[in-house]
């Protein structure tokens, strides 16, 4: 069990609030409350679901909003429970949520296996070597995970969706054994099959099953509670990096599923249960970033190289695009001012391929965005700055930036005349200079030049003698260019003619409009300095100007001169505090101010408790509501805090107990094995914090082996078997 004994979430903690009342007399009360009428809402679409007892659709505009928004054109059906009460909080489409019986592929799979292994069918550990063909009479049933180096196990049977690991043991089920199972969990549409090929095709939940998605819905929020440990960690590994992995967000497991041309994503977290239905081809592509959506909203979807479009939450896509823009960056606080920038743009700019169907692309068209190689200080950058964006007079600024000013930013109005703004003036840069210009120089054949000019419809000279600048901007970028020979002389603009070069000789070989041109022989040298357009904050200068010791508010003040910092709507106004060992950031340091102490103290002592250093400086960020800390961080409000990395997010006025849990958290992670399982450190943390709820199997080995054995467990990983 995850949820209901202590959550296993990453190294999410469930400590401040579980269920008051036993999770299954709450189960129990919400089935009574089953509904009886059924009546359209018009304003919001919701479903007023009444019962002898009263509505069972809680109040939770937060979650219709988001659900709304997510769901938006996109003709699907959706439904959010409240995992611990049954009560629906938010649904789209209600009378297919509770009406639309379908097929529900591969989301059937947990709970097939949880029929199996409570049959006594099969076991934790069983493994299956897949050959990945199937057939199941005429139905071609092979797998779609690619071909894996182990054999299936159960957990990597959920997360890979192994139809051979599922459908070969369903084959031991007697007739109508797996049918009363599934009937059990509240499919009433699960029929008796009893051929082996009609078990294994239910099994797949192809057919002799048919679910609404709110009866998939409750069937989950009951696994989620009853079914073994082992099925709660396939399902979470589904959402970490298998056919769910476009749902990754910390706290979520679940599962996809394709069928009929429907795609699935049913999935709970601590707090809610999730079930999407869409019209699609695949659920791990169409359904689980609309899930993702659902639970994390206010992101992007953005669509890199040939993946699919997919959906990060604003931070993702901040880290991400720090990756992709600023990883040769020295200075933490430029990367902190480029943390902002980045965002603002993402805020300013979203919406940009609306036509294709996703905001942003990953290339430098829009932000270069290296999904797969965020750094922790990356992500550090985003988080310290996290919701803060630039405004200009109440609204968002458009910060462009750029590579390398080459001494001196220009004025947007030079570079896009419409795009003038006060903040966006020319002016020196003498940081990007401090260690010499970056120059750049570029030869192009007489000839060569020419037949580019015309092969991109501009008018040169049939040979050409000389090239000229004969305009610059006031920073000293090429405006109009001369062309002469043959008796004749044409103007160019200088970006048509870097255009036309670009084209013909590769894009970025003129790096910057910083230049002029000489003549030498046969060939014109164009010499310059910089790179890129020139305008707004410049990379270089700026990442100077923070290992010269300016912080990120001076940087961006530096080169967007006017704007103010400011919250998105969601965001705070957060402060830092300095404690001997730990960093902290709060919007209310008065409150918080003791907390650096607290902060200290339990990073000491979960030192001294697990005998191990912590080699980094963990950033705590104290949120100043609960429904703040849930927004920005993804998490249930059921979930204390959380620790990814260098940073620590907590719920306003968290306990020392809370602080010393996440410390050891942070120690635990930096010293841990990858190998070294969750529930073991999630356990032990449990403890070694004198937690409530401790597994009883983690303080039954705990007295048994000893907790210096245990905590070597976790440093050099791999655990004796049966544990
Ligand atoms: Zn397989
Ligand atoms: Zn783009
Ligand atoms: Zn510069």
């Amino acid at each position: 069990m995850r949820f209901a004994a202590y959550a296993l979430v990453g190294v999410a903690c469930w400590t401040v609030s579980g269920p008051a009342i036993p999770a299954v007399a709450m189960l129990a009360r919400a089935e009574q409350m089953r509904p009886s009428v059924l009546s359209h809402g018009r304003s919001d679409r919701s479903l007023e679901l009444t019962t002898g007892g009263g509505a069972i659709l809680d109040d939770a505009p937060e979650w219709r909003a988001s659900l709304a928004q997510a769901m938006r054109g996109r003709h699907g059906t959706a439904v959010v429970l409240d995992r611990d009460t049954g009560r629906i909080l938010a649904v789209e489409n209600p009378q297919a949520a509770m009406r639309m019986a379908v097929a529900p592929g591969s989301t059937i799979k947990p709970l097939t296996l949880w029929a199996l292994l409570n049959a006594g069918l099969i076991h934790d550990g069983d493994t299956l070597a897949c050959p990945r063909e199937l057939r199941i009479g005429s139905h071609d049933m092979a797998c779609s995970h690619p071909a894996l180096a182990q054999t299936v196990t159960l957990q990597s049977a959920i997360a890979y969706s192994c139809n051979n690991f599922v459908a070969r043991n369903a084959a031991r089920f007697k007739p109508g054994q797996l049918g009363e199972f599934l009937r059990k969990q509240g499919l009433a549409q699960a029929r008796g099959a009893s051929t082996v090929e009609q078990i294994e095709l239910q099994a797949l939940g192809e057919e002799a099953v048919r679910a609404t998605p709110l009866e998939l819905a409750r069937a989950y929020a009951r696994l989620s509670k009853h079914a073994p440990k082992s099925i709660i960690e396939g399902l979470q590994a589904a959402t970490q990096y298998g056919t769910a992995r476009l749902a990754n967000i910390e706290g979520l497991a679940g599962k996809t599923g394709t069928a009929d041309g429907r795609a699935w994503f049913v999935g709970f977290t601590p707090e809610v249960v999730v079930a999407v239905v869409l019209p699609g081809s695949s659920g791990g592509a169409d359904a689980a970033p609309v899930a993702k959506q659902i639970l994390a909203p206010g992101g992007v979807w953005v669509r890199v190289g040939a993946d699919p479009v997919q959906y990060l939450t604003t931070e993702e896509y901040v880290a991400a695009a720090l990756a992709g823009e600023c990883n040769d960056f020295r200075s933490d606080e430029a990367l902190k001012a480029m943390a902002v920038t980045i965002r603002t743009c993402a805020a300013r700019f979203r919406g940009r391929h609306h036509k294709e169907g996703f905001d942003f692309c990953g290339t430098t068209h829009c932000q270069a965005l290296r999904l797969g190689a965020v750094t922790d200080r990356e992500r550090a950058a985003a988080e310290a700055t996290a919701g803060e964006l630039l405004w200009h007079e109440g609204k968002i600024a458009a910060a462009y930036y750029s590579q390398n000013c080459g001494g001196a930013t220009e004025a947007a109005v030079n570079v896009w005349p419409d795009a003038a703004e006060p903040y966006l003036p020319g002016h020196e840069d003498s940081y990007c200079t401090r260690n010499g210009r970056l120059k750049w120089s570029l030869p192009v054949g007489r000839s060569e030049l020419r037949d580019a000019l015309r092969r991109s419809g501009l008018r040169a000279p049939p040979t050409i003698d000389r090239v000229e600048v004969t305009r610059q901007s006031p920073s000293g970028r090429a405006v109009m260019v001369m062309l002469s020979g043959h008796g004749e002389s044409r103007f160019v603009t200088a970006s048509s003619l870097r255009f036309a070069v670009g084209r013909s000789l590769g894009w970025n070989r003129i790096r910057s409009m910083f230049f002029n041109v000489r003549r030498d022989g046969e060939q014109f040298i164009f010499e310059g300095y910089g790179a890129g357009h020139g305008v707004g904050l410049c990379q270089n200068g700026a990442d100077e100007m923070g290992v010269t010791g300016k912080n990120y508010h001076e940087i961006l003040a530096f080169y967007y001169p006017g704007t103010a910092i400011g919250q998105s709507a969601r965001g705070f106004n957060w402060r830092h505090l300095e404690g001997e060992r730990v960093e902290l950031m709060t919007t209310e340091p008065q409150r918080d101010q003791h907390l650096t102490q607290t902060a200290d103290s339990a990073l000491l002592q979960a030192e001294r408790l697990t005998g191990m250093q912590s080699r980094l400086r963990p950033l705590v960020r104290i949120y100043p509501t609960v429904s703040a800390f849930r927004d920005s961080t993804g998490e249930s409000g059921a979930v204390a805090g959380d620790e990814r990395g260098r940073v620590i997010r907590l719920q306003p006025n968290p306990s020392a107990q809370t602080m010393l849990h996440e410390m050891l958290h942070f120690v635990l992670e930096q010293n841990a094995a990858a190998n070294a399982p969750r529930w073991l450190r999630e356990g032990l943390v449990a403890y070694l914090a004198g937690d409530e709820r401790v597994p009883p199997e983690v303080s039954g080995d705990v007295r048994k082996y000893g907790r210096t054995a245990m905590l070597a467990w976790i440093t050099r990983g791999a655990p004796p078997s049966g544990l």
